[in-house]
């Protein structure tokens, strides 16, 4: 944060506070105990209040988390802005006496935009954002903060019993005009605080799908708007590995970093259970013609998937993929739980078949570490990054 500018102020009402004014966000601690961090448009984006954290995103919904403690047990759930308008309220109350305690006049533009931001208005904030981009349905963890540019919508599948993120969109691509005006929808509706975005994530579920004469005009407009940016984006293995590499390093000349895989399993018969088409193999071969493109990847196994029924071949057959993939240092390892929800054909199949619920959180644990215990890195010294992706708490 090479221009940020750090103040002590003492409020109105006696507490002491510092303000952060970085180049991509400010950021409020009052008594160092109660943070808030807006983007440069003044919309709160994290705050950490007394009774937990909440991320806000664009389209005005909030995640609220809090660990167990002597107050009650660990809490997550999703809130309407509605339902958060309380904790989001409180932090615009502070920058209003932050605004009354500074005279920076940095300070006073930045603050003055965060408080023009009451309910009414982050409502119609949250308003333009879907007009200017439209839902977005999921991003992995490291994404959060990327721009989301929807060259496609919806999923090209669509039919995994694990999954209806997509379910009630049809899928569709953005011809090139389409493309040049979303992007410019969403210059607009960003504006400065387009800072904050780290690079861009192509949309929706499946965007690398499109054949390659139809992808790489829309990457060139992009490459374009955004020179250097890190682009990264879904694929699943059955189209993917239809590319050459030749394709994907044109990809990758025009950007294209990282493409995340939803391997799910390594064992087919659980693969063709889940109604997921295309092999492992295929996510071997795709992977291998990414890394010789020089393209880095994120892959997704769905922990406790087939249940009990199908655990031992999952984890066995998982890790053995893997180790084919060539997975290095720079690639990264996502565990994903899968979601009990009983809305899902997932369930329904499930139902009545003890053996093929979810495993609980501690049995997807130790098949996280089953797979680990069996999975050879490339490069032992020098694994890929493992991390947990949790689709309850995606913000975007
Ligand atoms: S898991 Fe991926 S491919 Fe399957 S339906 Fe969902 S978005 Fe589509």
């Amino acid at each position: 944060m090479p221009d940020a500018t750090l103040l002590r102020l003492r409020l109105p009402d006696g507490r002491s506070a510092t303000l952060l004014l970085g180049d991509t966000t400010t950021v409020l601690s009052v008594d160092d105990t109660l943070v808030s961090s807006w983007d440069l448009s003044g919309r709160p984006y994290a705050l950490v209040r007394e009774d937990g954290t909440y991320r806000r995103g664009l389209n005005g919904h909030l995640l609220h988390k809090r660990e167990a403690s002597a107050d009650g047990p660990r809490l997550r759930r999703r809130l309407s802005a509605e339902e958060g308008a309380v904790s989001v309220e409180a932090a615009r109350h502070e920058a209003e006496l932050a605004l009354g305690a500074s005279v920076a006049p940095k300070a006073v533009h930045r603050l003055e935009r965060i408080v023009s931001m009451d309910a009414a208005a982050l409502g119609e904030d949250a308003a333009r954002f879907l007009d200017a981009s439209g839902p977005v349905g999921i991003l992995p963890p490291d994404q959060y903060l990327s721009l989301v540019v929807r060259l496609t919508e919806g999923c090209s599948w669509n039919a995994c019993t694990f999954c209806r993120l997509y379910r009630d969109m049809p899928f569709r691509w953005k011809t090139p005009d389409e493309l040049r005006a979303h992007v410019a929808a969403l210059r607009g509706y960003f504006g400065e605080s387009i800072a904050l975005r780290r690079g861009l994530f192509l949309g929706d579920a499946n965007a690398l799908c499109l054949a390659t004469p139809h992808l790489l005009p829309l990457l060139e407009i992009l490459a374009a708007e955004f020179p250097d940016a890190p682009t990264a984006s879904f694929v699943d293995a059955w189209t993917g590995q239809r590319k050459s590499v030749r394709e994907w390093r044109a990809c990758a000349q025009l950007g294209l970093g990282r493409v995340y895989v939803g391997l799910e399993t390594g064992d087919p018969d659980l693969l063709a259970w889940l109604r997921k088409p295309g092999t492992p193999d295929d996510a071997v071969a795709l992977v291998t013609a990414l890394h010789e493109a020089d393209v880095d990847v994120g892959v997704i196994v769905l922990l406790g998937a087939g249940g009990e029924r199908f655990s031992r071949a999952h984890a066995t057959n998982t890790a053995a993929v893997l180790t084919r993939m060539g997975l290095g240092p720079r690639d990264l390892l996502y565990f994903s739980e899968l979601v009990d929800d009983p809305s899902l054909e997932y369930a329904r199949h499930a139902a009545g078949a003890p053996d093929l619920q979810a495993l609980g959180p501690e049995e997807c644990a130790r098949q996280r570490e089953a797979v680990l215990a069996t999975f050879h890195p490339t490069e032992p010294a020098s694994p890929p990054r493992t991390a947990t992706y949790d689709i309850r708490e995606f913000v975007y």
